[in-house]
């Protein structure tokens, strides 16, 4: 369906070589766009690309990059354009968690935490940003923030401050780029079974839980969020800005 084709579109996930962010990715690669991969970890970027590969008409590629430093953001945006020729959206994704609590938690562990989620949205954000102003050219920003954001998260509050600020971060944006038409938006997900939640997969009291709590009863996959990329690269969305797409199969209406 043309609304939601993504041919000749060219799309970074960073933290796309797992997780939410390769669901992202995958979502994307099925619409026909191109994706580029950002991650540390290259040989498992190498692996999603691998796993998009002749999923649409786009090609895949995977890029090393550090959100948290600043050369490593500027180097990886010029590789990705270096080889796809151009950038027109940007799922930020990448985030980190850790499970110190309050409040014996020392503030090197908040430090961290920003650095990727706040620190690491902020530049990849803002080299793109820079790329589709200097082309004159339409854009999507989309930042995975959380549901976090919105509730008190007793285990991880350094957590659910950092995506506090990726969504306002998110807000802003969208009123200050939207001169140059590049639209700015978030994803928040709920309870999402990947790497980040291991240690509560499985976790009979949390399961417990989770299916009482969320209305749909069970763990939000990747797959989850295939449609959601598409929607927010494609024309499809083309009057949303500034706003949050909940992921969440429910939980934050219950
Ligand atoms: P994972 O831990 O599975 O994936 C995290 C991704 O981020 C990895 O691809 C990792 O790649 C990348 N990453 C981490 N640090 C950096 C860095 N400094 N530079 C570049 N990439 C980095 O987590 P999820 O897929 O669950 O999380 C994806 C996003 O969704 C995060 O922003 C998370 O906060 C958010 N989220 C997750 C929820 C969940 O329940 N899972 C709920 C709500 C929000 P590498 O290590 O190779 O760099």
């Amino acid at each position: 369906m043309e609304l939601f084709d993504l041919t000749g579109h060219v799309s970074i996930v960073t933290g796309g070589n797992r997780g939410i962010g390769f669901g992202l990715a995958r979502g994307l690669a099925r619409a026909n766009a191109s994706v580029a991969i950002w991650a540390r970890d290259l040989e498992k970027a190498d692996e999603a690309v691998g796993r998009l590969s002749g999923l649409g008409k786009g090609e895949a590629i995977s890029v090393a990059c550090d959100v948290t430093d600043e050369r490593s953001v500027i180097d990886a945006l010029a590789a990705t354009v270096d080889q796809m020729g151009k950038v027109d959206s940007v799922f930020a994704n990448a985030g980190v968690t850790s499970g110190v609590a309050f409040p014996e938690m020392e503030l090197a562990e908040l430090e961290n935490v920003f650095d990727v989620n706040v620190g690491g949205v902020f530049l990849v954000a803002r080299e793109v940003a820079r790329h589709l102003i200097a082309r004159d050219a339409p854009g999507s920003i989309v930042i995975t923030s959380s549901i976090a954001a919105n509730r008190g998260n007793p285990t991880a509050p350094h957590y659910s401050a950092s995506k506090g600020a990726a969504t306002a971060f998110a807000r802003a944006l969208a009123v200050r780029l939207a001169r140059h038409n590049i639209r700015v938006n978030v994803i928040a997900p709920g309870w999402v079974a990947t790497e980040m939640t291991d240690e509560l997969q499985g976790n009979e009291r949390f399961e417990d839980a989770l299916r009482f709590r969320v209305p749909l009863r069970r763990w939000g996959t990747a797959e989850d969020f295939e449609g959601v990329a598409v929607f927010l690269a494609s024309p499809a969305s083309a009057y949303m800005t500034g706003t949050e797409i909940v992921v969440d199969g429910g939980y934050s209406a219950f």
